[in-house]
């Protein structure tokens, strides 16, 4: 008899265990998008819509057995899932691997691939136009963006706004890779303003273009042609009510045991940036996740025996600023510095590895 897993979003999490599913059960991958987006160089199509690399990849070769159906979960529970359609997707095991929404352009609202690009192309226009954006917020995305503008038009002012007394907020990175990025933004220009918040948002659209001044608390006014929020970043799982509502914690992660089954839950699993797992939520994160998961779902199906935990990773990062910039850490090596995050990171943005995840490089 065939078993039925449904994947619940098509990110790097549930596109990773749908693959890793394909030959041992019937699979049913549910997203919503028309192609898989490669996240982690959506900034750099944003100041290079020609760059050398791909953001969209689609999901026609993923699956050999199994089936992609394009379309939203409105409700999970152990029998399956509900489509946005009405219709109903049976499943033995589930995966949720919805992820998290965040403000553009560190992700795009759109589901095509193409009104996607379209929107990063206006804003992308409306930036070569400025001569100073503003960014608020000094975590990754802040300082990614920042090193990214900058790279791109060296001569448009870039002030970063965060309330936070330095660069990378509450993280648990050390002190020398903030040093190190400090040292690279101030050599590129950017301008850091910490420790103070604005009065009031700026007017207007993020991404639109049009002269603003804006004060912050401290009595400081910045003047900007543009201006991005890169902070506010929401985990997906606004379907997972009913029985699964006990396991959404404050925040609305997902709470999961080490084996990645959801308390109470014996055949649905969370991985990726949905859980509340105590890690920093990286893509890299999601894909061993979805390799546990995956894994465990197999021993169950060919009849049980102890299933495999996930323990969360060490505190690291690869931070490029633009191409060449950069620095990186991790607990085996420490810091690393510009030429190495480029080697890394910064310079391919990983494009290989996924266009062999989604089976796109024969
Ligand atoms: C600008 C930026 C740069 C980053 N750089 C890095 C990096 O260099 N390295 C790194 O490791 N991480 C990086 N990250 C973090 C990384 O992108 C996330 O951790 C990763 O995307 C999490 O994967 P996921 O599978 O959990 O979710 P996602 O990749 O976000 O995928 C979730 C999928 O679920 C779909 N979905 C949502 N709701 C539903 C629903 N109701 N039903 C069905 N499907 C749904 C979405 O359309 C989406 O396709 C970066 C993030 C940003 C924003």
């Amino acid at each position: 008899m065939s078993t039925t897993v449904a994947v619940v979003g098509g990110g790097y999490g549930g596109v990773t265990a749908a693959k890793a599913l394909d030959e041992f059960a019937d699979v049913v991958l549910v997203e919503p998008r028309d192609a898989f987006v490669h996240n982690v160089a959506i900034l750099r199509q944003l100041v290079d819509p020609d760059w050398s690399g791909r953001l969209f990849f689609p999901y026609d070769r993923l699956l050999a057995r199994g089936r992609v159906i394009r379309d939203r979960a409105i409700a999970v529970d152990a029998t399956g899932v509900m489509l946005g359609s009405g219709d109903h997707v049976p499943a033995d095991y589930i995966v949720l691997a919805t992820g998290a929404h965040y403000p553009f352009p560190a992700k795009v609202e759109e589901l095509t691939a193409d009104e996607a690009a379209a929107t990063l192309r206006t804003a992308h226009d409306a930036l070569a136009g400025v001569t100073g954006a503003l960014l608020l917020g000094a975590g990754p995305v802040g300082l990614e963006l920042a090193g990214e503008i900058k790279a791109r038009w060296p001569g448009t002012a870039v002030t970063i706004v965060d309330p936070a007394p330095d660069i990378l907020g509450a993280t648990a990175l050390p002190g020398e890779l903030r040093a190190e990025l400090r040292r690279q933004l101030d050599e590129l220009g950017v301008e850091l303003v910490l420790g103070t918040a604005l009065r009031a948002d700026p007017p207007g659209r993020p991404g639109d273009a049009g002269t603003f001044t804006v004060t912050t608390e401290s009595g400081r006014d910045i003047t900007a042609g543009i201006w991005f929020r890169c902070h506010g970043v929401v985990p997906t799982t606004s379907y997972a009510g009913g029985s699964l509502a006990a396991a959404r914690d404050a925040r609305g992660h997902l709470v999961v045991n080490p084996d990645l089954r959801i308390p109470g839950h014996p055949t649905i699993f969370a991985i990726g940036d949905v859980t509340a797992i105590p890690e920093a939520k990286m893509a890299k994160a999601a894909e061993q996740q979805a390799v546990v998961a995956a894994a465990n779902i197999r021993t169950l199906i060919e009849g049980g025996g102890e299933l495999a935990t996930y323990s969360p990773a060490s505190p690291g990062i690869a931070l490029p600023l633009g191409p060449a910039g950069g620095a990186s850490y991790n607990e085996q090596v420490g810091v690393l510095g510009a030429a190495q995050t480029s080697q890394i990171k910064g310079s391919s943005l990983r494009v290989d590895s996924y266009l062999r995840l989604l089976n796109l490089d024969q």
